[in-house]
């Protein structure tokens, strides 16, 4: 078992250091800034509210169970969550209201009454969502799609024979449209799933449509003490079996000889290393730690994830008609995606999502008050005019919550923080502050992104949402169990 080095300890830099801590290899992660988490950590505002900064949307908390398990310890001694129901609140522009509960059934029931279509079409499109992921997922997210073994196993084959039988040929756009075309706003729903990698409806393939199987037929979760709880969890397990954490030491090369890594330079000093594991965004991995290396410009160059402009507000005042999650729509889809991913700016009319964590951990805001994480999705920065976009974007939020709630919000904001994709690009080292690295906006996304391995320096790797299989909390964790399976087998 040799030393290896992670570099970050965003949750995929963590489930790898907690799963190569446990199966005995000595484990340092480098760190860059204070302290753990990386997109995934928290922050309190003035008055007493606790916020996540980033994700907020749990599923398939299985894959951290998974590593505890591996550990041969209890997860619920280490991380507890719940089952979500209802998952969301919808609220479309013409005001009607939606209430996505857990059951298919019951789902589809509610669309067929607020909306009027048939319930049995819901319910058949949920089941071959389904259908598509389990003949898919195995293949091509919980394997590296660059070791040949992948392609030659019998559960490959499966897969790719159970293909054509799917309907995955198009957009996920026009597979909604297809499938619900009568009711704009169903379309609408289902489109958003896109967004769930930061990729366009109107661009992204029809296999994306399997989506909505990990809320409706697996589950959406939330975690006892908020999503920061799956980091602090995973840190806590690495650290028992051994792992060391180094914070406030930023990487500031990998350093190489005769194709192979022989360590890292820091900030602070010059380490050996036979083993790297680079959890930055690999876009700046190259760029900065490896300048002297050829790069896998192809690669690189593959288009961006969107990013998001983010409102942390303190709101003076209980909503009972919000849950969790929140969905205000925008009138025009089109229009809005057309504008981050054309137009590289964000339309004047948006659609918001509220997440409100306070109302399943209600010491996250004081009594009587909750606490607010508003976002929209933007483009990834490429040197807009963030000051500017930012303060038209407050304004077309506030006029949708306005409209959508019938209360203007605005006089009951108490406190408040913005995050901008700048700030995230500089807060993680993330290319354009794109939140799921590259997007999945063609058929062949999946083929272009960053193997877990260098296939030039040997004893190179990589984990996280900017590397095979994507970003999002359960593909990151994905990338860990890859990364660490190479490492073992070695
Ligand atoms: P990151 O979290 O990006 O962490 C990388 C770490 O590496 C950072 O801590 C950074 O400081 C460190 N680092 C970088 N360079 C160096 C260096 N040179 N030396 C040392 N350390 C370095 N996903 C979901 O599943 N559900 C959601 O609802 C969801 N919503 C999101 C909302 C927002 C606002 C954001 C920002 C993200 C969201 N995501 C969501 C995406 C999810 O957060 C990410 O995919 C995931 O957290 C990325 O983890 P990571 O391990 O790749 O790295």
């Amino acid at each position: 078992r040799q030393p290896v080095a992670i570099i970050g300890a965003g949750i995929a830099g963590l489930a790898t250091a907690a799963r190569l801590a446990v199966a005995g290899h000595p484990v340092t992660v480098f760190e860059a800034g204070p302290t753990f988490g990386g997109k995934m950590h928290q922050f309190a505002l003035p008055g007493g509210y606790r916020f996540d900064a980033g994700p907020s949307l749990f599923t398939l908390p299985q894959l951290v169970d998974d590593i505890f398990r591996l550990a041969h310890r209890e997860p619920a001694d280490y991380f507890r969550y719940e089952r979500l129901d209802p998952i969301t609140r919808y609220f479309f522009a013409d005001g009607t209201r939606l209430t996505a509960w857990a059951d298919a059934a019951k789902f589809a029931a509610e669309v067929e009454e607020k909306l009027g279509t048939p319930a049995a079409d819901v319910t058949q499109f949920l089941a071959r969502a389904g259908q598509v992921y389990d003949a898919t997922a195995g293949t091509f997210l919980h394997k590296s799609l660059h070791k040949p073994g992948t392609y030659f196993s019998p559960e490959t084959l499966k897969a790719v024979a159970a293909l054509p039988q799917l309907g995955l040929l198009g957009t996920m756009h026009e597979r909604h449209a297809k499938a619900f075309g009568r009711d704009p706003r169903l379309v609408q729903l289902f489109d958003r799933y896109a967004t769930y990698n930061g990729s366009d409806p109107y661009q992204a393939p029809a296999t994306l449509s399997m989506i909505p199987h990990l809320e409706h037929g697996i589950g959406a979760f939330y975690p006892e003490g908020g999503i920061y709880a799956i980091a602090a969890s995973l840190h806590r397990l690495a650290e028992e079996f051994g792992a060391k954490f180094r914070y406030n030491e930023p990487v500031e090369e990998i350093t190489v000889a005769d194709k192979r890594v022989t360590g890292l330079r820091t900030v602070l000093d010059v380490y050996d290393f036979g083993r790297v594991v680079s959890n930055m965004d690999v876009v700046p991995t190259y760029r900065r730690l490896l300048p002297r290396e050829p790069a896998p410009e192809r690669t690189l160059s593959q288009p961006r994830s969107s990013s998001a402009l983010i409102f942390y507000w303190g709101i003076a005042r209980e909503f009972p008609e919000l849950e969790l999650h929140n969905i205000f729509f925008s009138e025009d889809y089109r229009r809005e995606f057309d504008a981050i991913f054309q137009e590289k700016t964000v339309a004047d009319d948006v659609t918001v999502y509220v997440n409100i964590t306070s109302k399943k951990t209600p010491t996250d805001a004081p009594a009587g008050h909750e606490n607010w994480f508003v976002m929209v999705n933007v483009p990834h920065d490429q040197g807009q005019d963030w000051a500017v976009l930012t303060q038209a974007t407050r304004a077309a939020v506030l006029r949708k919550l306005h409209r959508g709630l019938g209360v203007d919000v605005e006089p009951l904001i108490v406190a408040e923080q913005t995050w901008t994709p700048p700030g995230i690009a500089a807060d993680t080292s993330s290319f354009g502050g794109a939140l799921y690295g590259s997007s999945s906006n063609n058929a062949l996304a999946a083929f272009l992104r960053h193997p877990n391995f260098s296939g030039r320096l040997e004893g190179l790797y990589f984990c996280g949402g900017s590397v095979h299989p994507g970003g999002g909390i359960p593909l990151c964790l994905l990338s860990a169990k890859i990364v660490s399976s190479l490492i073992n087998e070695e």
